[in-house]
């Protein structure tokens, strides 16, 4: 599951320096795809006559294709020398990127931003625009270099949308962008009736934290984590991540002991050393209060308040999900998850 959670979108786009790629038909909105929109016989600049079955074959065949980094999306020519000698180093074309929404987990209500690096010849891109499967909606342009689509209903959940679109730059006529982008939607938020929140406490193997993670992503929830100090140790892409995806982030102690069992001295220790990331919530391990109020009254001279919970699901020892569902949807309030429970991520993804 790990790998769900890295980028998806693999865009590509072609740097093409481009003589009739814009002859195309007005016909079409949204739906069909843009680069097979390139009409047979096409003529680009060093390509031959022949066009292959695939107009995105062609275009490869004829054109230097490189792979880019999520960040950029985009394909730009090496020096010369490589396969397709390009001589004097061309001019910039350019550079377009899906500014929204996110590749993975998009909400059905978002729109579809596209950026480009400098301004564009309107009607290219226009022409150009597609989203599969179709969806209806409006494009507009923001601004000279921006273009926004917005679909005239939710999109599907748990969707994949390709997104595709060729460009030409006002700056130089010649040069046009191909962007080609892929986003998924989030999966239908959980129908329960009662207000809850999910928390998650101590540690966990990584795999089972991103699927946690992912899943939550997925159905929309956010969540309050507590994990030990330890772990943060552990993994130290934790508690950013957690932090990024939305989620709250708590103080479990350091090692999860007995709390009870400690010196004053040693409870403080415990606490400071625990996960210190912008929350005031501490939950003692177990639960495991002293009845005179001690150690709740460390924690406060540390700033903290006790959180416990309304619901354990005892995930740790093996409940079934449905049975940790319906513990959740008869009383709702605050869940007791761990991120090393058993049948955890099935639950969630039943709830
Ligand atoms: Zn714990």
């Amino acid at each position: 599951m790990a790998g769900t959670w890295r980028v998806q979108a693999h865009a590509l786009r072609l740097v093409v320096l481009a003589v009739g790629v814009f002859g195309l038909s007005e016909a079409g909105g949204a739906g069909t795809d843009a680069v097979a929109a390139v009409p047979p016989g096409a003529h680009l600049v060093s390509a031959s006559d022949r066009v292959t079955a695939s107009p995105e074959m062609a275009l490869g065949v004829h054109l230097r294709l490189l792979r880019a980094g999520p960040q950029r999306h985009s394909l730009r020519p090496e020096g010369a020398g490589g396969p397709m000698d390009w001589g004097r180093r061309p001019d910039p074309a350019p550079d377009v990127v899906l500014a929204a929404p996110v590749p993975a987990h998009a909400p059905v209500g978002t729109e579809i931003r596209l950026s480009f690096s400098e301004p564009m010849e309107p009607g290219s891109v226009e022409r150009s625009f597609r989203v599969a499967p179709a969806i209806d909606g409006r494009l507009q342009w923001a601004d000279a270099t921006t273009v926004v689509f917005r679909p005239s209903a939710p999109l599907a959940f748990h969707t994949t949308y390709q997104v595709n679109v060729v460009g030409m730059g006002t700056v130089h006529a010649q040069l046009a962008t191909v962007g080609r982008f892929a986003f998924t939607t989030a999966g239908r938020p959980p129908s329960v009736a009662v207000p809850f929140t999910l928390t998650f406490d101590d540690c966990g193997t990584e795999t089972a934290i991103r699927t946690i993670l992912d899943v939550l992503a997925d159905r929309g929830l956010h969540a309050i984590f507590f994990p030990t100090g330890q772990c943060r140790d552990q993994y130290p892409w934790l508690i950013p991540t957690l932090l990024a995806a939305g989620h709250q982030v708590c103080n479990h102690t350091y090692s999860h002991p007995v709390l009870p069992r400690l010196s004053s001295a040693a409870v403080a220790s415990e606490i400071q050393r625990g996960v210190s990331a912008g929350c005031n919530l501490f939950r003692p391990p177990y639960g495991a209060l002293d009845k005179g109020g001690r150690i709740a009254g460390i924690a406060a001279s540390l700033g903290y308040r006790i959180q416990l919970w309304d619901v354990d699901t005892r995930d740790w020892a093996g409940t079934p999900a449905d049975v940790m569902d319906a513990m959740i949807r008869a009383r709702g309030g605050v869940v007791l998850f761990h991120m090393h429970g058993v049948h955890t991520v099935e639950a969630l993804r039943a709830l």
